[in-house]
C-alpha cells in the first residue's frame, strides 16, 4: 500500500482542481472570443429584428425573413 502524507494529498487535490478550473476558464474565454468575432459579421434587421450573417458584397440586400429593403 502507498503511504502519502496529509499535506501532499491536500495539496495535490488542490492543484488539481485549480488546474481544472484554469483549464475550464481558458476554454470559455476563447470559445467566447470567438463568438464575439462572429457577432461583428451579423446584421439585424431593423423591421423585424430578425438577425442574419452580414454579406459584405451586396450594396443592396433585403431581410431573409421580412423581404424588406436594408441599405448597407
Ligand atoms: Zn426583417
Amino acid at each position: 500500500m502507498i503511504k502519502i502524507d496529509i499535506n501532499i494529498a491536500i495539496s495535490v487535490f488542490l492543484s488539481l482542481s485549480i488546474l481544472l478550473v484554469f483549464t475550464v476558464w481558458l476554454f470559455y474565454n476563447y470559445k467566447r472570443s470567438s463568438i464575439l468575432s462572429e457577432i461583428n459579421e451579423l446584421e439585424q434587421c431593423p423591421y423585424c429584428a430578425h438577425i442574419f450573417p452580414k454579406d459584405k458584397d451586396s450594396e443592396l440586400k433585403n431581410c431573409p425573413q421580412c423581404k424588406s429593403y436594408l441599405s448597407s
